[in-house]
């Protein structure tokens, strides 16, 4: 951090609870205040021409003045009181614009919930309003008539008697007609939600389970730490199912119960309605949930309840960590190495690290939980820095599945050239004939993946875009940015040899196979096309949790976090997909996909399979991920990092610079390099800094905009952060309209 002895000025916003944050006043710093003022201290100062004395909050502290010194007024007093809210988030919010690269604005608006003038909305609950032993005879009736809607509302209601209407109706999925015809039928009552009790609502909670203890010993240690004041990182490495989210709760609980607030994060994906009835469950009124289907208005509201202190738990994607939260005590991230907890906007936070920032400034600790954990976890709790748990067994007789590795090109060579292996085609036809269901994952949507030439090697790629278009089942080309299409052709454009196909299969693809193949099973497809329209998402899981379909076809979405026990079989139609992605993490979301998916198959009695395909069966990702073997697959890819200095064992600054023309981003980009290599080589950074690029993006242009991208890689972060400063002061400097340069440290996707 800037050191404040050497500011004169500070930069204050008066009004924060407002959208307009650009507004910021400047002010002298008297003498005997510039050892002590900070960023986001809460200060006196005359304001407007009767010189009132009003509140703000320092943005900025700097030394060059934005008007004549001498009619700068000067700042009265520091009145932070240090458990306020917007002090500690304002101070995240410059550590952030530090780390990550972007204005003091932009980082603002990230961590403060902006006030929108919304009409109030009315909270309903829907009570049973019949005897429990009607509404099972009910229930029996919706079974048999395959009232599957009706069904899943009410068992859910004989299970808790009152539930949150907007739970139901987006959560659980079922339509709000739905709810009405069943009050019509005397069954249920929709009521205005009684006021919020802070009893927690005791005859809703459900006696927590006993912990096992493998369990017991995990919370038993933290809870130990936590009482004696030791605050830290933990990592808790345990396969899905192993009771990862029984040992959370048992340490929030320790954590309510001293007063303090947690914050829980969880991928938006997997912030099911069963998971969140979870914490309900035991928390009940505690508990707030927030996620990306809330209007701006409606996140705000659950905010202004966390401020108020009318809930101590937030549930929620990566922005639940800016709850307005007085004094959290404790932050857990579940399913950790998901890429979703990398921010895609400026500044392009990571939530792991800013939540352990947020909890130095609260005293707070973090638990971080996966199957899977990210290298840059896993290398910390090696090194020491994260204190490690393992979860080995699966809860109850749930067993891990039998994982069967099949080489493609062997099947080739067999002369099978359908897309399934004997073996996989086999283990369908069983659980088809055992009624048992089936999830098919492909790493690709569309019809099929892109067109090339098998003579030339050319690839059909979007005029606009650059990427390659993908063949849809209507024969056309389609780009998957923009929306382009052409008509395929038959020949190829560059040699004119008819060899040119579709080089990979798509969800489309395989539901044709399997339709072809096995008729008679009913099928659904889940990827971005069938699930562009607002719940089709939820819609599609639904359907298959109410076993209306044999088989579920789809990309990513269908492997994360969620049960259903009737999948005996899942089988990963290409797993090398995702290997030759082309960026240095390939291997490591390999992994975890292919890790992820097998935990999707036999997680009731049922024993289950799981089929990986591969052209690739001696890579180190598909082995490791074929024996459940963590371990080896981290022991291996962490000496590939290593050799190249990779992240986490090196730290990489992306900086993407985009622009209209190719030679304007061009000369830009070239430039900027260029007096970045100048100033290492001249400057304090050298050595232990290496510049790669500017070369093309591997999407080099996007939307007629091009790109091109530079990476600056490092062991040492205080010299990337000094190269960060270097490049936000000569962008500064060379202010040019016409481009866009962007900053990224320790990316996690490719560009
Ligand atoms: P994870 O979060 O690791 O996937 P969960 O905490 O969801 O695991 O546990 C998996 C299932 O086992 C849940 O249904 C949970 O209620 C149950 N469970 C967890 N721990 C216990 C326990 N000690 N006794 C009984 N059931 C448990
Ligand atoms: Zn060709
Ligand atoms: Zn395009």
């Amino acid at each position: 951090m800037d050191r404040s002895e050497d500011m004169k000025y500070a930069n204050i916003i008066v009004n924060i609870s407002h959208e307009n944050l650009d507004k910021t006043f400047q002010y002298r710093v008297p003498d005997d205040l510039k050892a002590s003022i900070s960023i986001g201290d809460y200060v006196s100062i005359p304001f407007g021409k009767s010189d009132k004395v009003i509140n703000g909050y320092v943005l900025e502290l700097t030394d060059r003045a934005e008007y004549d010194p001498a009619k700068l007024k000067e700042i009265i007093s520091i009145d932070t009181d240090s458990r306020l809210v917007e002090h500690k988030l304002i101070r995240l919010a410059y550590w952030m614009k530090q780390t990550y690269g972007s204005t003091m604005i932009t980082a603002l608006k990230t961590v403060l919930p902006i006030k929108k003038i919304v009409k109030e909305k009315e909270e309903k609950s829907i009570v049973l309003a019949i005897p429990e032993s009607e509404a099972l005879l009910q229930l029996e009736q919706f079974v048999k008539k395959h009232r599957t809607a009706r069904e899943r509302l009410l068992r859910e209601l004989i299970n808790e008697k009152e539930l949150d209407h907007r739970l139901v109706t987006t959560k659980l999925n079922v339509s709000t007609a739905t709810v009405n015809a069943l009050e019509k039928q005397g069954i249920l009552t929709v009521e205005k939600k009684r006021v919020y009790r802070n009893t927690a609502g005791t005859e809703k909670q459900k006696s927590p389970v006993t912990l096992n203890n493998e369990q017991k010993r995990i919370s038993d240690s933290i809870i130990d730490d936590y009482r004696k004041g030791i605050r830290k990182t933990y990592l808790i490495h345990g396969i899905t199912g192993s009771g990862k989210t029984e040992v959370y709760m048992e340490i929030i609980d320790a954590v309510v119960s001293e007063g303090k607030q947690v914050i829980v994060l969880i991928p938006e994906i997997a912030l099911t309605y069963q998971t969140v009835m979870r914490f309900l469950r035991r928390f009940g009124d505690k508990v707030s949930t927030i996620h990306s289907r809330l209007s701006s208005g409606e996140k705000y509201d659950q905010f202004e309840r966390a401020r108020k202190g009318d809930v101590s738990i937030m549930i929620g994607p990566r922005s639940a960590l800016f709850t307005p939260f007085e004094n959290v005590g404790l932050i857990i991230i579940d399913e950790e190495h998901e890429s979703s907890y990398k921010s895609d906007n400026m500044p392009r936070y990571h939530a792991v690290e800013t939540a352990e920032e947020l909890a130095g400034l609260h005293g707070a600790s973090v638990i971080l939980g996966s199957a899977t954990p990210s290298l840059d976890s896993y290398h910390r709790a090696k090194n020491g820095d994260y204190e490690l748990f393992t979860l080995k067994e699966r809860i109850g007789d749930a067993k891990l599945p039998a994982v069967h590795c099949v080489d493609m090109r062997q099947e080739l060579k067999n002369g099978n050239r359908s897309m399934f292996s004997d073996r996989l085609k086999e283990l369908i036809e069983d659980r088809l004939d055992k009624n048992e269901q089936i999830m098919l994952f492909i790493n690709r949507r569309g019809y099929s993946g892109c067109v090339s030439c098998r003579a030339c090697g050319h690839v059909i790629k979007c005029p606009h875009c650059d990427v390659s278009l993908s063949k849809h089942i209507n024969g056309k080309l389609i780009c998957h940015y923009c929306g382009y299409e052409k008509e395929s052709s038959p020949v190829c454009p560059k040699c004119g040899s008819s060899t040119i196909k579709e080089m990979r299969a798509g969800t489309e693809q395989v539901e044709d196979a399997v339709k072809k193949m096995f008729p008679y099973a009913v099928t659904l497809r889940m990827d971005a096309d069938t699930t562009k329209k607002k719940d089709s998402y939820e819609k599609i899981l639904a359907a298959f949790a109410n076993r209306e379909a044999d088989i579920l076809i789809g990309t990513q979405m269908i492997v994360k976090g969620h049960d259903f026990p009737y999948v005996t079989l899942m089988g990963i139609m290409v797993a090398d997909m995702s290997l030759n992605a082309g960026d240095y993490r390939a291997a490591e979301r390999t992994f975890q996909l292919l890790t992820q998916a097998a935990g999707r198959a036999g997680r009731a009695d049922i024993p289950g399979d799981v089929v990986i395909q591969t052209y690739q069966p001696e890579h180190y990702a598909i082995e490791a991920a074929v024996g459940q073997d963590y371990e080896k697959f981290y022991d291996e890819e962490i000496a590939y990092r290593s050799l190249m200095d990779y992240p986490p064992v090196g730290h990489m600054l992306a900086v993407l610079t985009e622009g209209g023309t190719r030679e304007e981003v061009d000369r830009y980009s070239g430039a900027l390099a260029d007096k970045l290599k100048d100033a290492i080589i001249n400057g304090p950074y050298a050595p232990g800094i290496s510049i790669i690029g500017p070369a093309d993006a591997s999407i080099s242009k996007l939307n007629d905009i091009y790109r091109k991208i530079m990476y600056i890689k490092s062991k040492d972060t205080d010299k990337l952060g000094k190269v960060k400063e270097f490049i936000e002061d000569y962008c500064d400097a060379n202010n040019d309209r016409g481009i866009r340069v962007t900053l990224d440290r320790d990316p996690v996707r490719g560009y």
